[in-house]
């Protein structure tokens, strides 16, 4: 018998394997009934979502981009008004707010936690017409600090890395949040789907207009809208993944302990850390290299021994070609770009085994002294 001693960064298979009966049983119910944009499964997974965040309201969308540009959106924020977020997220988050006809406004994080830093955003609050933070790697960022500097501006929240993570036992803190489930997020679907939480009708609503063409009466459009719905295969795959997702996040932390405690003392890196008043649900176990040493040849070492680590993200969003117009050259946000140059991402996920860990431990022991 041969064992596999590769240890993969997800394993979606694993997580297919718990909910593959709910699931099959699921799509023959849909497939039966011919309804394949939003209908009784997408109503179903929104409340129960809702009910999971503890938040009024939670509206399906197509993408965790499209829920954030929706949120947006929603808000009808002056045209060409400055949303403050952080350098250091998945180009999404800029790309939503450019697509929502307003104007990314960049800060940088904490060095601590990587989460966006409130003395920065202070910087730039007169350019800001809201904010949007980024629950990085599943923690919330900072949100009374950054809700007491926004007085009345909006705070719209990413949520796309957070499924299930509190502050202060509260998961939603603005008056908005977007999320994305990406296969490979928290709550992953078996292709792109994602969704809004707010306790506000009236934004609620907007949101689920915009996303039918503006419309809730067919070939009446109330307002200008496009398309992004989610659908019923999604929320089936959705409903099934969300009754396991606490015990699912309560395996990542255990699994973050592990590492913790199988990498405490290692020479050379940095191990993550929870931020006061934070329940973190691990979306991402991201250690930092350095500084003085090669992060790139760690991770090289690590795929060589079959250890399917990862960089998130090795380009902060100023000094993507796509955003250059920004202005903001190399230097710009000094902890974004040394978090880009040092972050290491070690694989997690509820399934993953002490073995599998500890393989990832002794590999990185080796590669950080070779
Ligand atoms: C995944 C992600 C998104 C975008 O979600 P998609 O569903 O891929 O469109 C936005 N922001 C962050 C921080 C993400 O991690």
């Amino acid at each position: 018998m041969t064992t596999d001693t590769t240890v993969p960064l997800v394993d979606l298979k694993a997580a297919h394997a718990e909910v593959e009966a709910e699931v099959r049983a699921g799509f023959d119910r849909v497939l039966a009934t011919g309804g394949y944009i939003r209908g009784p499964e997408a109503a179903g997974f929104e409340e129960e979502y809702a009910a999971f965040s503890g938040t009024r309201h939670c509206v399906g969308a197509a993408n965790g981009t499209d829920a954030l540009e929706l949120a947006l959106r929603a808000l009808d924020l002056p045209p060409g008004g400055g949303v403050v977020l952080p350098a250091n997220t998945f180009v999404a988050t800029a790309e939503a707010v450019v697509r929502a006809g307003l104007r990314p406004v960049l800060v940088d994080a904490d060095d601590d936690h990587l989460l966006i830093d409130p003395a920065r955003v202070a910087d730039v609050l007169p350019q800001a017409a809201a904010l949007l933070p980024v629950h990085l790697n599943g923690q919330l960022a900072p949100m009374a600090a950054l809700l007491e500097l926004a007085g009345d501006r909006p705070v719209v929240e990413d949520a796309a890395q957070s499924q299930g993570a509190r502050q202060d036992g509260r998961a939603l803190h603005g008056r908005i949040a977007a999320t994305s489930f990406y296969p490979g997020k928290n709550l992953g679907a078996y292709g792109d789907a994602g969704a809004v939480t707010t306790d506000d009708d009236g934004l609620a609503a907007a949101v689920r207009l915009i996303g039918d063409h503006g419309s809730d009466r067919k070939y009446v459009h109330e307002r200008f809208g496009f398309n992004s719905r989610l659908d019923a295969l999604q929320a089936v795959v959705l409903r099934a993944k969300l009754r396991r997702l606490p015990a699912w996040n309560a395996a990542r932390r255990a699994a973050a302990e592990r590492y913790h405690r199988l990498l405490a003392g290692f020479d050379g890196i940095t191990l993550p850390r929870t931020a006061p008043g934070n329940e973190h649900v691990w979306h991402l176990y991201a250690v930092r290299i350095g500084p003085g040493r090669d992060r790139d040849a760690v991770l090289a070492a690590l795929r060589e021994a079959g250890i399917g680590a990862g960089v998130h993200y090795p380009v902060p969003v100023h000094l993507q070609p796509a955003f250059r117009h920004l202005g903001h050259g190399e230097g710009a946000f000094p902890v974004a770009e040394r978090a880009a140059r040092e972050l290491l991402t070690l694989p997690l996920f509820p399934q993953i085994t002490d073995a599998q860990q500890e393989r990832v431990a002794e590999a990185l022991a080796k590669a950080l002294v070779s």
